[in-house]
């Protein structure tokens, strides 16, 4: 089975990427073809700070490998370093009606929080669908949000192959029900551009600062706190089990318990669950001719994948006079 997903180096990675995508794609390496890499291209669409998506890139390619991606086992490389993606892109634009992309809603959520509404953000389906195709991937393990944007790959892959014949592989978006949504501090999905993220790899005293920063509601001490809707409770939950996650509802329902008290006790759970991570990470940050190596070796195997569907794609379309 071929397993691939990305993420966009436009800001530093948090909980809601880790565990919606990172440890999900970490897991599947062992038993799948893994197609890793990171969006730079997409991020152009939110990030104008050249020196900002430099600095990006390399951090979420350190993170990855910190988070114990292994490159040898799987697929892992920067999106600018296929350039194949674009060709492809432009063949599947040709297929791809307005209609559709109008009813993006990530589009329409971007340009509603004040991101410049420009061609670039609204064929950032067809482009995410290119990166898709050009691997023949199977499955798209993603957050609820990527949700249509796979749908909107799929979409794209059908109409292509009934047009110019079967070139394609139909991907399915792979979404774990838990943990579809993961809340910001705010309460609103956690995002990069939306400055609620809670990072993995922040120091001590940012991540403490976060982590206290929750919203919580006003329920008074000496009544029971809600579960629902309260991101308190739902970014615990990511750090527990089964057995875990009921103890904590337990603990919701009795009444007294302070979130102050709460918030300071998963500071001290986040902390510790990537403390491992962030020492091999610091490691990593030291070794920077290592990191752009597996990048280069990423890319090179990933470019005889994409040369093998874009060369078919190209024939059947009859660009091959
Ligand atoms: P941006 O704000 O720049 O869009 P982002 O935080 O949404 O950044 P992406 O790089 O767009 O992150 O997404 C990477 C992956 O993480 C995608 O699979 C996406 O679905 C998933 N993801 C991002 N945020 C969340 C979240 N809050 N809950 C669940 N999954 C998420
Ligand atoms: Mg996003």
């Amino acid at each position: 089975m071929r397993v691939l997903s990305g993420i966009q180096p436009s800001g530093n990675l948090h909980l809601g990427n880790y565990f919606a995508m990172m440890k999900r794609m970490i897991d599947y390496q062992e038993s799948n073809d893994l197609f890793c890499f990171i969006v730079n291209y997409h991020a152009l669409t939110t990030v104008s700070d050249p020196n900002v998506l430099r600095q990006k890139t390399l951090d979420a390619a350190m993170d990855f490998l910190a988070l114990g991606l292994d490159p040898n086992k799987s697929h892992f490389w920067v999106q600018s370093d296929l350039p194949e993606v674009h060709e492809l892109t432009w063949l599947l634009s040709i297929v791809t009606s307005m209609g559709l992309l109008e009813r993006s809603h990530a589009y329409k959520d971007k340009t509603a929080k004040g991101i410049t509404a420009t061609h670039g953000l609204f064929a950032y389906p067809v482009l995410m669908a290119a990166d898709i195709l050009i691997c023949g991937a199977n499955k798209v393990p993603v957050g609820k949000d990527q949700k249509q944007h796979v749908e909107i790959a799929r979409d794209i892959a059908m109409r292509f192959n009934s047009s110019f014949g079967e070139t394609f592989v139909m991907p399915e978006a792979d979404i774990e029900d838990d943990i579809a949504t993961i809340p910001g501090i705010d309460g609103q999905k956690m995002s990069k551009s939306y400055g609620n993220a809670i990072e993995i790899f922040a120091d001590e005293k940012s991540l403490r600062q976060r982590v206290m920063s929750i919203k919580t509601d006003s329920t008074p001490v000496e009544e029971p706190k809600p579960i629902k809707d309260n991101p308190l409770f739902e970014i615990y939950s990511l750090f527990l089990d089964d057995k875990g996650k009921q103890q904590l509802k337990e603990r919701f329902e009795t009444p007294g318990l302070r979130y102050g008290d709460v918030k300071k006790e998963l500071f001290g759970v986040i902390w510790e669950y990537f403390t491992p991570y962030r020492e091999k990470r610091e490691q990593y940050s030291k070794d920077k001719a290592y990191v752009y190596d597996v990048l280069k070796m990423g890319a090179e195997k990933t470019r005889k994948v994409a040369q093998e569907y874009v060369t078919k794609a190209r024939n059947n379309v009859g660009l091959n006079y």
